[in-house]
């Protein structure tokens, strides 16, 4: 099976509990206004990869205690990432699933692609990016309406902790001068942050 992504990172910390590898999905159909990767909302950008190569990718880097599935929009390729987080919780490592909907709408649809990803989700972050909810969010959370649901007892224990937690991010400067950014930042901050940079398409998530 075949996914497309946007972005791959075998190791950060900002994208959930401990050090995890994070997926950018490419391909997004809900499209929320102030959405800060709107570059991934394209179904046919960014690159194709088959699930065993990337879960490949993830278990041959630098070590994990997870893997983390942004966006784009995970559920768009439920199917595939089932697959994959499969492959990799057989590995021991946990996941995190970043959805634009709610969880509520992903259970109503009865969709076996759809509960299979549910399935194999440790933490799962629902809701869309609403610009108008940036105040008050925190943790892995980019407004305040989106909802860390723990749908196994993985992260149980860090039930404060990632609701309360500051929103953090990491900034990586490549050798060609380019300015990656990952994390959880809003889009007014992040602008600020980078105003008088020369910035090529940071990969922060304005919900995430
Ligand atoms: S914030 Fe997420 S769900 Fe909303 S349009 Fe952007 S990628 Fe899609």
């Amino acid at each position: 099976m075949q996914l497309r992504i946007a972005r791959f990172l075998a190791q950060t910390r900002v994208e959930g509990p401990g050090e995890r590898a994070c997926i950018w999905v490419q391909g997004c159909p809900i499209r929320c206004a102030g959405c800060a990767v709107p570059w991934t909302w394209p179904e046919d950008g960014g690159q194709a990869i088959s699930v065993e190569d990337l879960a490949r990718r993830v278990l041959d880097g630098p070590p994990v205690e997870g893997v983390t599935f942004a966006g784009g929009e995970p559920f768009a390729q439920a199917g595939p990432l089932a697959q994959l987080a499969a492959l990799l919780r057989a590995e021991g490592l946990s996941v995190l699933t970043y959805s634009g909907y709610t969880l509520e709408t992903l259970r109503r649809g009865a969709r076996a692609d759809w509960n299979a990803l549910l399935s194999a989700t440790d933490l799962l972050v629902d809701g869309p990016f609403l610009a108008a909810r940036t105040g008050g969010a925190a943790g892995l959370a980019g407004s305040s309406n989106q909802r860390l649901h723990f749908l196994t007892p993985r992260y149980a224990h860090l039930r404060e902790e990632l609701q309360f937690d500051p929103q953090r991010i990491e900034v990586r400067l490549g050798a060609d001068g380019e300015i990656l950014v990952n994390g959880v930042v809003s889009p007014d901050a992040l602008e600020a942050m980078l105003d008088g940079l020369a910035c090529v398409e940071p990969s922060s998530r304005g919900r995430r």
